[in-house]
């Protein structure tokens, strides 16, 4: 009766979703993995394998230690991130993007996985900020990860700033470091205009980024969660798909018929 009773409420989000005209997707870790990148507090996450990661995930750290980054940058140059491609989740969801029906994705991943699948970045709103791009602590000189990464492999072990010297991270936002305020009011401003929202991938306890389903709920949009594990929101969704997620946001989004 369970799977009966989960893919019945499949085709009836799936519905919701062909129907519906301002859709915002929210994302975390969960639809990543599949991608090979790591979550980082589950079983095989990063931070439960290799707790000296989560100092180099601290501003403070990062910020004194020399050491802390010497070591961030070599974790760096074999971190899946970088090559990590799409899947059939992403892809899906970009589905949505084609048809017409997306308002934005708001992710909580740095992976730039969204973009890749297509999407215009204009559209993602990365709340935790993105990997694949190199900022400057001091003089916010951004540019390219891959510059950076260039300058490590031929033998800088904590590359400075090529504009003033100072310290660089990636453009992620750090545990002690604040969040970008008008990144956060864009996410919340696409909740407030939403029709339905889907929330996959994300556990949902980590905010502000979680307020997109509550918000989104307070103006009347559909939530749909789609998720390996039950969510800390779970009793706001109108169809709640516990899966795979490379099986479910197709099933959900895509609009051609199996077979
Ligand atoms: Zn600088």
């Amino acid at each position: 009766m369970g799977e009966n009773t989960r893919m019945t409420s499949v085709a009836q989000a799936r519905d919701w979703v062909l129907a519906a005209k301002r859709i915002v997707v929210l994302t975390g870790a969960g639809i990543s993995t599949d991608s090979g990148i790591p979550d980082f507090r589950g079983p095989n996450g990063v931070w439960t394998r290799n707790p000296a990661a989560e100092k180099a995930s601290t501003l403070q750290y990062y910020l004194a230690d020399p050491e802390v980054r010497r070591a961030a940058w070599r974790n760096r140059l074999r971190a899946p991130v970088f090559a990590a491609e799409p899947n059939d989740g992403h892809r899906a969801i970009f589905e949505l993007d084609q048809r017409g029906q997306l308002l934005a994705v708001v992710t909580q991943n740095i992976d730039g996985l969204h973009q890749k699948a297509g999407h215009d970045p204009r559209d993602v709103i990365e709340v935790h900020g993105t990997a694949l791009w190199a900022r400057c602590w001091n003089c916010s000189d951004r540019r390219p990860i891959i510059e950076l990464l260039d300058r490590v492999r031929a033998g800088e072990d904590d590359p400075p700033c090529a504009v003033c010297g100072g310290i660089v991270k990636t453009d992620t936002i750090l545990f002690g470091q604040d969040l970008v305020p008008q990144v956060i009011a864009a996410a919340m401003m696409a909740a407030d205009h939403s029709d339905l929202v889907i929330a996959t991938g994300t556990s949902l306890s980590v905010f502000p980024a979680a307020n997109v389903v509550p918000r989104a709920k307070a103006v009347g949009a559909r939530v749909v969660i789609v998720n390996g594990q039950p969510t800390k929101m779970d009793r706001f969704a109108d169809a709640l798909l516990l899966g795979p997620l490379s099986e479910l946001l197709p099933a959900l989004c895509e609009s051609r018929l199996d077979g």
